[in-house]
C-alpha cells in the first residue's frame, strides 16, 4: 500500500521509534513542534477516526496515554497536547490515523489556536438539535441492524 506511515511501520523508511506493542507504534515527528513531538498510530492501516476499528482505536489511545506520561516525565514537560486531525481541511496530511503527542513547556513558541466565533442562544439550540437528532437516527439504524 502506498502509505507513508505503513512504509515506516514496515521498516521500508527509517524512523526514530520510541514505542511499540502488538497493535501500536510511535515514532518522533520529523518536523516537530517541540522536542519530543511524537506520532502514535495503529500498525494496521486506517485512514481516519471514521475508518478506524473501535477496539484498535481503544488500544492506540491507551498507548498514547502511556507515551504521554513517559514524555512528560522524561522530558520534564509542563503539559502535553494530544492532537488528531481528520481530513485535509482539518490539517491531516498523512492519511494513516495518528495522534500527535506534543510536549509543552512554560515558555515554548508553539501556537495552537482557533478563533472564537460568536453564536447566539438560538444557534446553540439549533446545533444541539441537529446533533441529538442525528444521534437518535444512528441509534435507530443500529437497533434496526440488531433486528
Ligand atoms: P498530520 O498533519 O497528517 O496530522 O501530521 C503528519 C505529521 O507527519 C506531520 O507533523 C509531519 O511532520 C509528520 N511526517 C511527515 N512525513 C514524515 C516522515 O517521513 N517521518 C516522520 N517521522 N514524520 C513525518
Ligand atoms: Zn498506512
Amino acid at each position: 500500500m502506498d502509505c507513508l506511515f505503513c512504509k515506516i511501520i514496515r521498516g521500508e523508511i527509517p524512523s526514530r521509534k520510541v514505542y511499540e506493542d502488538k497493535d501500536s507504534v510511535a515514532f518522533l515527528d520529523i518536523n516537530p513542534a517541540n522536542p519530543g513531538h511524537t506520532l502514535v498510530m495503529p500498525k494496521k492501516h486506517a485512514e481516519n477516526i471514521f475508518d478506524a476499528d473501535d477496539e484498535m482505536l481503544g488500544r492506540v489511545i491507551v498507548a498514547a496515554k502511556a507515551i504521554s506520561k513517559k514524555i512528560k516525565d522524561s522530558l520534564n514537560a509542563d503539559g502535553i497536547n494530544v492532537i488528531q486531525n481528520n481530513g485535509r481541511h482539518a490539517g491531516q496530511i498523512v492519511n494513516h490515523i495518528h495522534f500527535h503527542i506534543i510536549p509543552r513547556f512554560a515558555n515554548d513558541t508553539v501556537i495552537i489556536s482557533y478563533p472564537k466565533i460568536k453564536m447566539e442562544d438560538k444557534d446553540f439550540e439549533e446545533i444541539q438539535k441537529k446533533l441529538t437528532e442525528s444521534e437518535r437516527k444512528v441509534q435507530k439504524n443500529w437497533e434496526m441492524d440488531l433486528m
